[in-house]
C-alpha cells in the first residue's frame, strides 16, 4: 500500500514539475537597445521584447530609439499586455511618447497597464510622467485622449506606481498568462526597480540600472531562466559610478548565486564596449553559464 502511495505521490510530483517547466520553444527575448545615454555608441537605449507564442506580449523600458527597433522587430502593438519600466531616466523612458503617438496607428482597443517606480525625492512617479507627459497639461497634451480615456481614443495607458521598499516584491497580472514581479533596487538616488516576467513556467529577469546596495537581486533572480545584467561601468569604477551601477564582478556574483541558467550583458556604454571580452573573462571565473552579449535585436532563446 505504502508503495502505491509513494508511486502515485512520485507520478503527481513529476507531472507538477513538468507543469513549472519553461516552455522554452514558446517565449523569446528581443533586445530592442542594448546602449546607454550616450550618443556615440550607436546603439539605441534600453529596451526589451517578451516574445510569446509568437506575439510580442511585455515591453520592457522604452529608451531613445528603442521604438524604431520595435518597428523592426514585426511587433503588433494589439498584442502588447504590458509595458514595465524599470526607471525614468531618458535612456529608459524617453520612447514612451513615440510608442502611444505610433499605437494611433494600429488597431489597439484594449487598455494598456504601464508599471514602474514610484515617486522619490528626485524623480516623479510613473503615473506622474505619464501625466507630465501625456495628460491634460503635458507636453504632448495632444495625446491626452490615451491618459485621460477621451472620445478621441480607442484604449488608455492605465499607469501603476511600483512601492519602494527595500526587500519587497510587488506582483501584477497581465493578462491571464503572464506575470510581472517587481522589487526596489539601488541606483543611487533615482527612484529604480527590477523587473521578473513569468510565462509559461518561463522566468526573465531585468536588473535594470542598479548598484548592488541592496543585496536583493541574487534572491529576486533565484534561478531564472535569463537574466538581463545592465553592464554600464568596469571593475575598475569608482565614485558616482559605482554608487549608480554594479561592477562586472557584481554581476557574477549575482549571476552565481542566483543560478540563473543564461546571462545577457546589455546597457553598454563606451567604457565597457571597448572591454567586453575583458569584462566576459572577470565573469566567467565565477558563472559558468552562457553568456551572451546584447546587440540590438538580437533574439536569445531560452
Ligand atoms: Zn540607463
Amino acid at each position: 500500500m505504502l508503495k502505491i502511495c509513494s508511486l502515485v505521490l512520485l507520478i503527481l510530483l513529476s507531472i507538477q514539475t513538468k507543469a513549472n517547466q519553461c516552455k522554452s520553444d514558446q517565449v523569446k527575448l528581443q533586445v530592442l537597445g542594448s546602449g546607454g545615454p550616450e550618443l556615440d555608441d550607436g546603439r539605441h537605449s534600453s529596451g526589451y521584447l517578451i516574445w510569446y507564442q509568437n506575439k510580442a506580449r511585455v515591453l520592457i523600458d522604452a529608451g531613445a530609439g528603442s521604438s524604431v527597433e520595435y518597428g523592426q522587430s514585426g511587433a503588433q502593438f494589439e498584442d502588447l499586455q504590458g509595458i514595465l519600466l524599470t526607471h525614468l531616466h531618458v535612456d529608459h523612458s524617453a520612447d514612451l511618447p513615440a510608442f502611444i503617438k505610433g499605437s494611433y496607428f494600429t488597431s489597439r482597443s484594449s487598455d494598456l497597464g504601464l508599471y514602474g517606480p514610484a515617486a522619490n525625492d528626485l524623480m516623479p512617479s510613473t503615473s506622474d510622467y505619464l501625466q507630465r507627459s501625456m495628460g491634460d497639461k503635458g507636453a504632448f497634451a495632444y495625446l491626452k485622449g490615451y491618459v485621460n480615456k477621451r472620445a478621441n481614443a480607442d484604449y488608455k495607458v492605465v499607469a501603476t506606481d511600483v512601492p519602494l521598499v527595500k526587500g519587497q516584491t510587488s506582483t501584477y497580472t497581465l493578462g491571464n498568462d503572464i506575470t510581472a514581479k517587481a522589487t526596489f533596487v539601488h541606483h543611487g538616488p533615482v527612484a529604480a526597480v527590477a523587473w521578473r516576467v513569468e510565462l509559461a513556467g518561463c522566468s526573465i529577469v531585468f536588473s535594470g540600472d542598479m548598484s548592488n546596495q541592496f543585496n536583493v537581486l541574487s534572491s529576486f533572480a533565484s534561478e531564472a531562466d535569463i537574466l538581463v545584467a545592465n553592464n554600464a561601468i568596469p571593475d575598475n569604477a569608482s565614485g558616482a559610478a559605482l554608487n549608480l551601477h554594479m561592477t562586472p564582478s557584481t554581476i557574477a556574483k549575482i549571476a552565481k548565486q542566483a543560478k540563473v541558467k543564461q546571462l545577457v550583458l546589455s546597457h553598454f556604454m563606451q567604457r565597457t564596449l571597448t572591454i567586453q571580452k575583458e569584462t566576459q573573462g572577470i565573469i566567467r571565473q565565477k558563472y559558468r553559464g552562457p553568456i551572451h552579449l546584447a546587440i540590438d535585436g538580437m533574439i536569445v532563446s531560452l
